[in-house]
């Protein structure tokens, strides 16, 4: 049976996963505290750089579609 991973915050945070990338792109994250550790996190891992691109990307995609109307909700 596996072992679920544990619900740990960004305390103990390794990267920051794809969900929280997405929701920092679109401002949705409005905690200071975690915007912070966000932004410091990006800043000194060029991983998680790359990633914030990539779903940048991929917002930026999803507001075109939303916006012109192609993307059906
Ligand atoms: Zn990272």
């Amino acid at each position: 049976m596996r072992i679920l991973a544990p619900r740990c915050h960004y305390i103990d945070m390794e990267h920051i996963s794809d969900h929280d990338l997405e929701r920092y792109h679109l401002g949705m994250v409005v905690d200071e505290a975690e915007l912070t550790t966000l932004e410091e996190h990006v800043l000194a891992c060029p991983k998680c750089a790359d990633r914030a691109e990539s779903a940048a990307e991929y917002v930026d995609m999803l507001r075109v579609a939303i916006v012109t109307g192609n993307f059906d909700l």
